[in-house]
């Protein structure tokens, strides 16, 4: 029988493993030499108290006897423990060997969407400053870009929700095109629920049923890859019907004659055969959504993660455009982040092509702005890189040779996984930090232990834009380091430590306040004591005294003439999208579960999380694994241009005929992106996750 506790410590924290960051309150008791904890959600702005099963277990991997306490090396092929001292040594040495021999762009910084603002920016600057290297990009670049692409142009700025989440219940029509709430940001659910009680119809566009889906009024179940078609067919029927809101259009947006010049040479019933939807079907999503007075349009990585994914989103946003429900309350579009820090991750500087406050690499003004900030000359700021998967590119031709690695597990999360293995394998090499020894981090040299969300401290962007502060709560686990205090350690072996040195996060964010000031994520009016205070801030916010801005163009877009833009989409993607042929029958898509999160790293770290679901799985409709002679449980093996896996088939009447589905969080075999092309999207480099044409075929014939 348990003692009752002899000891109780409340730990303060937010749940690492979606953007709705969720708010906790960890209860540790001491029984004689047992430990429990109990997980409580704490009131907030977004989440308002409520948790998933991902945050209430989140703390199991924090506190896993498998967690990293101090650095490693590899020595003859087995693991050592090293000193802190001895591994900034060996970076070192090895950086300055490989720029010496390879030049400054052989190093190559790949970093994370689940690391804090003040690091996101201060890997940016480490890339640019210490390394004097173009080649940083993060993974971020595999489930944000088409959206932030897609933003960015029709609006000129990219922000996660262009209003708060208190909008969505007011809203008379939500359109969720390929998001599935209900697994991946569980608590934004009664945020869906509540707008439904209070009238709003509900479309959702999916080829599963999803737990999200069955929430529908009308569920559109569309081909793979065929969102860009669909968006064109809404804008038919909304301009045929004459729904379009014309004073808006007139006063505010560019673009619409050739938009609507191009979608009068469209047939419906050409989208209706190219989507598999129905022309009435399209006809009334089109006219609900029109005629609502209010309405948002959510886009995750369903619509996303494709050859044509910006362009798909962007025709999205023309229905939002069209339909002038933009600036108003209830009224936007929601890119919904999946990654922890998915928001400020992507606005401070560790993409490819950006500097801090979303400026551009590229932009001279804005080279000037940074580089003073940075106390170097623009002509010492590198210039634009290459997005991950080239990265991994340039690793397998010798053209990167060293590479540091924040947070991030390439190996599983990248399609042609095995490609991507055997190109770090050629890495002179390999530094990688993280809690556990990743599959990625299985092949670095070096291993830096970095600290869990339990002990990290910064602050983070939400789903919706608002900036909220995630305080520690614990002293580092071992000798593990805050992933601000490795980036600075290694800068100061660089000889670079008088321009990154900071004695808390803080201190890095006051930097990133001034970097980011007049950009367009401007975070110049936020500071930790407001933060503390206030409890989030949304960007933009200029000044201490703006209140920040959860509702955007209420005046003005934040293009250069101030009005949004409409762009001509195709059906068609410009690269080939894969399309089930007499070898490759059906589609295969891949996503996400509930209990787990991207490669696993953490989750396949928690007993509770793994015991929902230990492995992974197949899901295929019954009739069609009747045609292909499966039984339902049993293992099968999945065929595509790029490989084979074997993996356990799950019968469901919830997906289409056509598709399959498999999740990734799972490495090795088991790991669907090793069977995924590298198709990218031509514009914002995302790879094409979710249409591939795949094989189905039993182990055992029955
Ligand atoms: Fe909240 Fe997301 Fe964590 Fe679930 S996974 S508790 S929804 S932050």
């Amino acid at each position: 029988k348990r003692q009752p506790p002899n000891r109780k410590i409340v730990y303060n924290s937010q749940c690492p493993f979606c953007s709705v960051q969720c708010k906790m309150q960890l209860i540790e008791r001491k029984h004689g030499q047992e430990t429990s904890y109990d997980v409580v959600g704490i009131e907030n702005p977004t989440s308002k108290g409520r948790l998933c099963v991902k945050g209430l277990n989140a703390h199991q991997h924090a506190f896993h006897p498998d967690r990293l306490t101090q650095p490693l090396a590899k020595v003859n092929g087995k693991w050592l423990p090293i000193s802190w001292d001895e591994a900034l040594k060996q970076i070192a040495e090895n950086v300055q060997a490989i720029q010496q021999e390879d030049g400054h762009d052989a190093m190559a910084v790949y970093g994370s969407a689940s690391i804090t603002n003040e690091e996101a920016y201060l890997l940016g600057k480490f890339a640019r400053v210490a390394l004097k290297t173009r080649h940083i990009d993060y993974n971020g670049r595999l489930c944000m870009s088409a959206a932030a692409s897609a933003a960015t142009t029709a609006f000129g700025i990219d922000r996660g929700l262009t209003n708060s989440l208190e909008d969505v219940l007011f809203a008379e029509c939500l359109m969720l095109v390929g998001t599935n709430l209900a697994e991946c940001q569980p608590t934004l659910m009664p945020y869906i629920e509540q707008a439904k009680k209070n009238g709003a119809f509900l479309i959702v566009v999916d080829p599963r049923e999803t737990a999200t889906a069955q929430l529908a009024d009308l569920h559109i179940k569309l081909k793979p890859g065929t969102d860009a078609a669909l968006a064109n067919g809404l804008l038919k029927c909304i301009l045929e019907g004459g729904y379009e809101d014309a004073a808006f259009i007139q006063k505010r947006v560019e673009g619409f004659a050739e938009v609507k010049a191009h979608i009068a040479k469209l047939k419906l019933e050409n989208i209706a055969e190219q989507t598999g939807v129905s022309g009435d079907v399209i006809t009334k999503a089109a006219e609900t959504f029109a005629k609502a007075r209010t309405g948002m349009i959510f886009t995750a990585r369903g619509v996303e993660q494709q050859t044509n994914g910006s362009m798909a989103v962007r025709n999205f946003l023309n229905v939002l455009i069209a339909t002038g429900k933009l600036g108003k309350h209830s009224c936007g579009f929601a890119a919904v982040t999946g990654q922890s820090n998915g928001q400020g991750a992507r606005e401070h500087g560790q993409k490819a092509d950006q500097l801090p406050g979303y400026r551009s690499i590229e932009n001279e003004e804005h080279r000037a702005h940074i580089a003073a900030i940075w106390g170097i000359s623009p002509e010492q700021l590198p210039r634009k890189g290459v997005s991950a998967f080239e990265m991994m590119k340039k690793a397998d031709k010798g053209e990167i040779t060293g590479m540091f690695l924040m947070c991030s597990n390439p190996v599983v999360s990248h399609p042609q996984a095995d490609f991507v293995k055997n190109a770090l394998k050629k890495l002179k090499f390999l530094v990688a930090v993280d809690l556990f020894v990743s599959e990625t981090a299985q092949l670095a040299d070096l291993i830096l232990p970095s600290t869990s969300y339990l002990e990290d401290e910064g602050t983070m962007t939400n789903v919706e834009g608002r900036v909220t502060l995630r305080e520690a709560s614990m002293p580092p686990y071992g000798e593990a380091r805050h992933d601000w205090q490795i980036i600075c350690n290694i800068a100061a072996v660089l000889g670079k430590g008088t321009d990154f040195s900071y004695s808390c996060a803080e201190d890095i964010f006051t930097e990133l306040r001034m970097a980011s000031k007049g950009g367009i994520a401007d975070y110049y009016g936020i500071t930790y004591e407001r933060l503390r205070k206030e409890k989030g801030i949304f960007w933009p916010c200029p000044s201490l005294e703006h209140p920040g801005t959860p509702l955007l163009f209420t005046d003005c877009f934040y293009r250069p003439n101030k009005k949004a833009l409409m762009t001509v989409v195709p059906n068609d993607a410009p690269v080939p999208k894969e399309k089930p042929s007499r070898d490759y029958p059906l589609y295969l898509t891949t996503g996400r579960v509930l209990a787990h999160y991207l490669t696993g790293v953490q989750t396949r770290n928690s007993a509770s999380l793994m015991a929902r679901n230990f492995e992974s799985f197949v899901e295929m409709h019954p009739e069609t694994a009747k045609k292909h002679g499966i039984a339902d449980r049993t293992l099968i093996k999945l065929t595509t241009k790029q490989g084979s896996m074997i993996v356990r088939c799950h019968f469901t009447e919830t997906i289409r005929e056509d598709t399959v589905f498999v999740p990734f969080h799972w490495s090795g075999k088991q790991n669907v992106n090793r069977i995924i092309t590298g198709n990218l999207d031509p514009d914002c480099r995302m790879p094409a996750f979710k249409v591939s044409a795949v094989r189905a075929e039993p182990l055992v014939v029955h």
